[in-house]
């Protein structure tokens, strides 16, 4: 008998083409996720079975970081034989633990002797005569033991666990993530990652004002992220001039919120360069003075992109627990300044206007500084081989 991992793909409407460039993507992401482990992966259009001679909690607890994913089993196959099934049955109950139960049966195979119900039938009395204090319970049963008497086989399994629903990685689409290599960039990223939007990243660099180690400091975090996408690029732009032009047009008020603007001017071409089709950021209402919601006008008045706030409304607190959980916080915490915190100016404005922007900007040749930001950028590749 063999065993292994069921994966379902849950109530998800993606029929025809669609459906099988989701299951090709996510049969993908699901090797990439069991790396190290010996694994032979099958598909078809119901689930992907994931075989193992073992299930370890280990890879149990990384599918469930996979997005595309909505339910998980462990599940065992067996030759399509009622005494076969019968055995897996009482087996796969036991593992799962709850009394009561309930037995479901699917069957794909139309030349199998038994209907559905048949089985079902045969296989709770099965069990109820193998387990004295086991009873069925159609309505909320404990455990749930599913049969699917399919063509090759019969797939049987009860311990099921939720798993992160969400699209698999990539089939959504890409967007540019605004990186800073502070705490709340790599959680908005790893937001994005879990529910299927694929990323590149951008990062803002101001030597010598900055360290070499900002940008280490950001491929460190990316590395981490890798867990979930297999390769990231990072575009590193280089700031500096326009950074200093900005400072010594725009004052101690605005700088930042001019500065903002900027980088979203520049974040754009990128993702249109990239064939992106959002920006993202770490950008959290309220948080700082560039962050309030005049602020956000403000800045995103530049831009008609769609920018994706994963953050926005979530606490502080608890950005600072998932960057735990997912291995972020301690890098994001080393004290490399980055090119804002460098020159943050003192008193900045929380309600900007738009028109004071565009006045100071009017002083400012930046058309030309940004394109050649985005053309100087530097891109590096996190994670190694491209696909
Ligand atoms: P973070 O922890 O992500 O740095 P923060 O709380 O420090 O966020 P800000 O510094 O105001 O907040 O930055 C808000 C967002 O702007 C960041 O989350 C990031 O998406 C973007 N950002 C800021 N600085 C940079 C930079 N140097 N390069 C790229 N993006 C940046
Ligand atoms: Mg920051």
């Amino acid at each position: 008998m063999k065993k292994g991992i069921l994966i379902h793909f849950g109530e998800l409407s993606t029929k025809g083409k669609n459906r099988d460039d989701f299951i090709e993507a996510l049969a993908r992401n699901v090797h990439h996720a069991l790396a190290g482990f010996s694994t032979e992966i099958k598909r078809d259009h119901d689930h992907i079975r994931v075989y193992m001679d073992e299930v370890p909690e280990e890879a149990i607890s990384r599918l469930l970081e996979v997005s595309g994913i909505a339910r998980l089993s462990v599940f065992y196959e067996c030759p399509k034989e009622m005494e076969e099934i019968r055995a897996t049955a009482l087996l796969a109950y036991k593992e799962d633990g709850g009394k009561t139960f309930k037995v479901e049966t699917a069957r794909s195979d139309k030349s199998f002797p038994l209907d559905s119900y048949a089985v079902s039938r045969d296989v709770g009395g099965y069990i109820l005569r193998n387990v004295p204090e086991s009873s069925v319970d159609v309505h909320e049963p404990e455990t749930r033991i599913r049969i699917i008497l399919a063509r090759p086989a019969a797939y049987v399994y009860a311990r099921t666990i939720r798993a992160a629903g969400g699209y698999p990685l990539g089939t959504l689409g890409k967007a540019l993530m605004l990186l800073s290599g502070g705490i709340d960039s790599p959680v908005a990223s790893y937001a994005l990652l879990k529910r299927g939007i694929a990323l590149e990243g951008i990062h803002f660099a101001a030597p010598p004002y900055t360290s070499e180690e900002a940008v280490n400091k950001v491929k460190d975090l990316l590395e981490v992220l890798t867990r979930y996408q297999r390769t990231i690029k990072l575009h590193v732009v280089n700031f500096t001039k326009l950074q200093l032009a900005i400072y010594k047009e725009a004052g101690d008020p605005y700088a930042i919120t001019i500065m903002r603007r900027m980088m979203l001017r520049i974040a754009e071409k990128m993702a249109r360069k990239r064939g992106c089709l959002a920006l993202a950021s770490g950008e959290s209402i309220g948080q700082v003075a560039s962050q309030t919601l005049q602020s956000m006008v403000a800045i995103n008045a530049v831009t008609s992109y769609p920018i994706i706030r994963p953050l926005a409304a979530i606490d502080k607190n608890e950005t600072i627990e998932i960057a735990r959980k997912i291995g972020t916080y301690e890098i994001s915490i080393r004290p490399f300044e980055d090119c804002c915190t460098i020159f943050t100016p003192r008193h900045p404005v929380t309600r900007p206007k738009i028109a004071i922007c565009e006045e100071i900007e009017a002083k400012i040749a930046y058309e030309e500084m940004i394109e050649e930001c985005v053309k100087e950028a530097t891109t590096i590749l996190v994670g190694g081989e491209e696909d």
